[in-house]
């Protein structure tokens, strides 16, 4: 089932890649001939998008890696840290874009781009907006953080393509009415292009380095947890349980109190059927780790001339 939702995944993160590899090509060339800075920075951008796909898709197949003796968590987190590699790629594209239309401000506009920029961007924009939906509810289907990030990527895109369109129609206007400064709308999309770029970059970096963390549920969650690990039977208490995310999965510590007679048999397959039980009924519950305790009812609870013969007779014989 695991492998199921990763070629999913893997094929949702190649739509991204092949759309864009056509979308930067296209943008390239027409940007390049139409002499559009807006348009040229949004070939940029779908070329770092890319390397982005391309992250996520190395994430998704390190995830599939079954947990071996280094990483006995499994490698989950793979796709956390392929993330963060797309915001890195994301900022560093955003202050270049930046840097060359600032650049072509300072230094002047002296004419518009060729009017079928204009095309290119509104293909660009249909592509972008359906590659957003595609894969946006594939993420959410196969609960892929990656592939979300990877998704809110190509909606950002589509307002990337709107700012190129303001900009080249605005200098197309500009020239039509002949109104020179309205060339300095093109740079400037150029410049709004990075902003989006760089602010996007910004929230997955945060978002990414948050699902990183080996973070502790909240209290909520994890009283689900310890209500299903009491009514287990055997449990008499449960002494901690601490569950962990882990990727996209959940790992849970118990520590667990039994009658502290039993045997160490009985002991162990208590501990046994808390874990079957706690992935059957959680299925984002990927691994449970646990220790078995006698159960303490608390200090004084036998009177001492009962301990030497009464009190844990297979510890003392
Ligand atoms: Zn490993
Ligand atoms: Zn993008």
């Amino acid at each position: 089932m695991r492998n199921e939702r990763s070629a999913k995944a893997e094929a949702g993160a190649w739509v991204g890649i092949i759309g864009n590899l056509l979308l930067a090509v296209m943008k390239g060339i027409v940007g390049w001939y139409s002499g559009s800075k807006a348009l040229l920075a949004d070939a940029f951008h779908s070329a770092s998008d890319i390397a982005g796909s391309l992250a996520v898709l190395v994430g998704i197949r390190a995830a599939r890696i079954p947990p071996d003796k280094d990483h006995p968590y499994g490698h989950g987190k793979a796709e956390s840290i392929a993330a963060i590699v797309v915001s890195i790629l994301l900022v560093f594209v955003g202050f270049e874009i930046a840097r060359s239309s600032i650049l072509a401000i300072f230094s002047g506009v002296h004419e518009a781009p060729k009017g079928y920029a204009v095309l290119a961007i509104i293909i660009s924009i249909i592509v972008k907006e359906a590659m957003f939906q595609y894969k946006y509810r594939l993420g959410r289907k196969l609960g892929s953080q990656a592939l979300i990030a990877n998704a809110w990527e190509h909606r950002s895109d589509v307002y990337s393509s709107l700012a190129a369109l303001v900009g080249v129609g605005g200098a197309l206007v500009g020239e039509w009415q002949h109104v020179p400064w309205l060339y300095y709308l093109d740079p400037l999309a150029g410049l709004a292009v990075a902003v989006l770029v760089l602010r996007m970059g910004y929230r997955l970096v945060v978002e990414a380095i948050h699902n990183t963390m080996d973070h502790v549920l909240h209290d909520e969650d994890s009283k689900e947890l310890i209500d299903a690990v009491l009514s287990v039977n055997g449990v008499i208490e449960v002494d901690e349980l601490r569950a962990r995310e882990h990727g996209h999965y959940v790992i849970v510590d118990v520590k667990l109190s039994v009658n502290p007679r039993i045997s160490v048999l009985e002991g162990h397959r208590i501990g046994k059927r808390v874990k079957q039980h706690l992935m059957n009924q959680f299925t984002h519950v990927s691994d449970v780790f646990i220790h078995v305790n006698p159960f303490d009812p608390g200090f004084p609870y036998k009177s001492n001339h009962h301990m030497l013969d009464d009190d844990h007779p297979t510890l003392l014989q």
